[in-house]
């Protein structure tokens, strides 16, 4: 019998943890050669979604919990779930039931085909407003065409063999990337294409704000095209102001005046900004050595329940 972990994160989730585990009993009905565990990590929820996953717990000893001392973010969660888990392979999925648990049974037959990363992608992007798509779009090629992987329309949603598990796990890093990561440990892969659905109940937890953050943190957490981007900068800047320097010199020699107080304003501003914005880049990298060089553990659990 083969044993599948599914680790699910959750914050403020009280509303959606009863019909996750009804839908994902369902699924284990299903399973013929194959037996499930539940790894619920809630990541400081505000609400009663701890004392809900240890009700679960008490009634079926497939369920295991573990509790977070404050929220420490979805990757966090993710994390802690994957080392706590105990199966032959490991599914990661919300608890708002957006990823279909049907799914799970398509994923598993690929594994058995003898594939150890199942992605799930999704068919479409499910009911976004159009600047969170485009958003969203831009993130993922920028992230696909500096990483040269392909990770449009990829989730957090996938299995994979306690292998690839066991690698992930053994990264040091602590600004972690779930879902590039997945990718970047290689493994033989496959994909299975899914619809989103609506979220069951309560609400997402992502703002514009967060979003935007997550954005930027992963974006340099995976590439150092930004990096690479100022020093590309730098030379653009650097052809521009030879240029405009003979040009001066040529006018002057010729003796003619050297106007244009204008052009010179808007050269001042332009590096300006351009000097700051590449010294910001550089702090948001400065900023990820000092967090990681501070080896602070990624999360702290409060409470767990094996
Ligand atoms: N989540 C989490 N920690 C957070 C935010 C979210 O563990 O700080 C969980 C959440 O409970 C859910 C999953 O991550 O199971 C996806 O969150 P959400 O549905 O809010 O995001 P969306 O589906 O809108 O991307
Ligand atoms: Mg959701």
């Amino acid at each position: 019998m083969n044993v599948i972990s599914i680790i699910v994160p959750c914050y403020n989730e009280e509303e959606s943890i009863g019909y996750f585990y009804n839908a994902i009993r369902e699924i284990g009905e299903k399973l013929e050669d194959a037996e499930l565990e539940l790894v619920f990590v809630d990541d400081g929820s505000k609400d009663n979604t701890y004392e809900k996953m240890c009700e679960l717990h008490e009634k079926d000893n497939m369920v295991k919990c573990i509790s977070f001392s404050r929220n420490f973010g979805k990757e966090a969660a993710i994390f802690s779930g994957l080392r706590a888990g105990a199966g032959d392979c490991f599914v990661v999925m919300d608890a708002d039931l957006q990823h279909p648990p049907e799914t799970i049974l398509e994923m598993y037959a690929c594994w058995k085909q003898g594939f150890e990363v199942v992605e799930g992608v999704k068919k479409s992007r499910g009911k976004e407003s159009k600047l969170h798509k485009w958003f969203a779009g831009m993130f993922y090629d920028v992230i696909s065409s500096t990483t040269h992987m392909d990770m449009r329309n990829s989730s957090d949603f996938k299995l994979m063999d306690k292998k690839v598990v066991r690698e992930l796990c053994a990264l040091t890093e602590k600004n972690t990337f779930f879902r590039a990561l997945a990718y970047w440990v290689g493994f033989k892969s496959t994909s299975v294409s899914y619809e989103v659905c609506e979220r069951v109940a309560g609400k997402s937890k992502w703002s514009y704000w967060k979003l935007g953050k997550y954005a930027v943190k992963n974006l340099t957490s995976f590439t150092n095209a930004p990096l690479q981007i100022i020093t590309i900068l730098g030379i653009i800047f650097l052809i521009i102001g030879a240029a405009l320097g003979m040009d001066a010199i040529v006018s002057f020699i010729k003796g003619g005046a050297v106007g244009g107080y204008p052009t010179l304003v808007l050269l001042i501003v332009i590096s300006t900004g351009a000097i700051m914005i590449s010294l910001g880049i550089i702090g948001i990298y400065i900023a990820k050595i000092y967090d990681e060089i501070k080896n602070r553990p990624q999360y702290i659990i409060r409470d767990s329940k094996k």
